[in-house]
């Protein structure tokens, strides 16, 4: 049996004055941290009313409130909802009232936001009232829950293919999959003859804890193993980073790829002391085999590069590719990790021979649940013997290395964040001078892609195209996050190209 979440907090305990927590501010340690989520899971409970299965929403970006807050919520089996915090305040209200919270923490950005948005539940500041709640109930127990593996802990969102985001859910059991984290680190450490033990871990947190990379490998993970946590806090600043990964002896880093841009762009890179960097790994977004090339050359602790594939859907890694694997087949993304089974099939889903291009499929004991209220958007992410969809495409070499060919066809990774033009052209669309639109992604040297729309206007649009287009750039940014917003437009003059059955044929249109 894994162990449910509470129990992973009461082990904790067992850590003592060793660090579980610690940005520029503040440490905090295994014992102190457990008392503080015993003592916020006694008020969710007491004084909010939350009990098992209510959602508790998180609109914040990271810091350790968030992480005390989530931990408070998934110990009495109540379900943490993390939203994405770069949301416009439409999809906030959209997240409200799609996972229906009894309650939300947000930090200062997100709170002034939600008082826009007139909402009837109590809305608590992740730090000041996390900070007071912490303290509320000095003599609170461990919390505890009666749950089983199965039941949800976690929803977090994915831009959907079709419109709104989908929220992913993961259960008690997948989110306390230590087993497949280590499988995970397992790799990395084979791959470094790594000899620090998981109590001499330091794990850089850079990327957002709405994420399942940052909460699940990280955030849970170091709970469960006795590792530190070293966040980072605000906007990802390479200096700042840098001087967070000296100071806390920082052993593991995970990136995206347009992070460690920024690092191979950055003048002071060898101005810090990076020593204790054992491993570092990017994740996320796909990267080029020269790109690896000059971060093995650049950056001083990048030379036993990793690259790590996975989705929200499926919680731990599908596939990490080792130095070993990177150096014989530069553009791979390895083996399946442990536990979890890949296969390239073709459109109507049989299986495909090594070396053929197709969809990659995959299964393990850690895909989510499901979409949080979507039957439709979950039946058709598995096949009936819940194999995943991934959406990607690829084949799959002699030795079992997955290597994805091209991404879907509509998906756009802008600096490590997904956009899916359909949920884009939703928004574009609502404009009521426009007549059709497309929404694609297109090169770009520090963000990977960045987002591009081409708009036929109506006749009442206006006919400045430059006025028409800084029109639709409001409205879109009223509608979405700024990462969705197209960076590039094109006013077309002609209709949009469309094939027999009136779908707009995407290659045929160009920024
Ligand atoms: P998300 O659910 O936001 O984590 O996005 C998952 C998608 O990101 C995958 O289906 C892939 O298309 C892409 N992805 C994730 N990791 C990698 C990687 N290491 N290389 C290339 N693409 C990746
Ligand atoms: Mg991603």
């Amino acid at each position: 049996r894994h162990r449910a979440l509470h129990e992973i907090v009461a082990r904790s305990v067992e850590q003592g004055d060793r660090t579980y927590l610690v940005t520029r501010e503040e440490t905090i340690s295994f014992a102190e941290h457990a008392r503080r989520v015993s003592s916020i899971a006694q008020a969710l409970r007491e004084d909010y009313g939350i009990e098992k299965g209510d959602r508790v929403a998180i609109a914040s970006a990271n810091n350790v409130g968030w992480i005390q807050a989530f931990w408070a919520t998934v110990s009495i089996g109540a379900i943490a909802v993390g939203y994405n915090a770069w949301w416009s305040p439409r999809e906030i209200e959209y997240g409200l009232e799609h996972a229906t919270p009894k309650l939300v923490f947000a930090d200062t950005k997100r709170l002034a936001q939600l008082a826009e948005l007139d909402v009837d539940i109590p809305v608590l500041d992740v730090d000041a009232d996390v900070k007071r709640l912490a303290t509320a109930y000095p003599d609170a127990p461990l919390p505890s829950a009666d749950v089983a593996e199965d039941d949800p802990a976690v929803i977090l969102y994915t831009s959907g293919t079709s419109g709104r985001p989908k929220g992913a859910v993961h259960s008690q059991r997948n989110l306390a999959s230590v087993a497949a984290f280590l499988g995970y680190t397992g790799a990395l450490s084979a791959a470094f003859g790594d000899p620090v033990p998981p109590q001499d871990k330091v794990h850089l947190m850079a990327m957002p804890l709405f994420h399942i990379g940052s909460l699940h490998n990280i955030a849970v993970a170091c709970l469960s193993i006795g590792s530190t946590v070293a966040i980072h806090l605000g906007a990802f600043e390479p200096g700042a980073v840098l001087k967070l990964v000296q100071d806390a002896r920082v052993t593991n880093w995970g990136a995206v790829p347009t992070m460690a841009n920024r690092l191979l762009n950055f003048e002071g890179i060898n101005d810090y002391d990076t020593s204790s960097l054992a491993a570092f790994s990017l994740a996320s977004a796909p990267s080029s085999p020269q790109f690896k090339q000059q971060l093995r050359e650049k950056l001083p602790f990048a030379s036993a590069l990793v690259d790590s594939y996975g989705m929200t859907e499926t919680c731990t890694a599908i596939a990490v590719a080792t130095p070993m694997d990177l150096a014989e087949s530069p553009g791979t993304l390895g083996r399946p990790n442990i536990g979890v089974e890949v296969e390239v099939r073709d459109a109507t889903g049989a299986v495909l021979p090594v070396g053929e291009e197709g969809e990659i499929y995959t299964r393990s004991a850690y895909a989510m649940l499901g979409y949080w209220n979507n039957p439709e958007a979950t039946a058709a992410a598995f096949t009936e013997d819940r194999w995943l969809r991934t959406g990607d495409l690829g084949s799959m070499d002699e030795q079992g290395r997955i290597r994805l060919s091209s991404r879907r066809s509509d998906l756009i990774i802008r600096g490590g964040e997904n956009v899916y033009p359909a949920e884009v052209e939703a928004a574009i669309s609502e404009h009521p001078d426009v007549a059709e639109v497309l929404v694609m992604g297109v090169a770009h040297s520090d963000l990977g892609q960045e987002v591009a729309a081409v708009v036929v206007g109506k006749p009442s649009a206006n006919a400045d195209r430059a006025v028409f287009e800084q029109e639709l750039r409001g409205h879109t940014a009223e509608r979405l996050a700024h990462y969705k917003v197209p960076s590039v437009w094109r006013i077309a003059e002609q209709p949009l190209p469309r094939n027999a059955t009136g779908k707009v044929i995407r290659t045929a249109v160009s920024v």
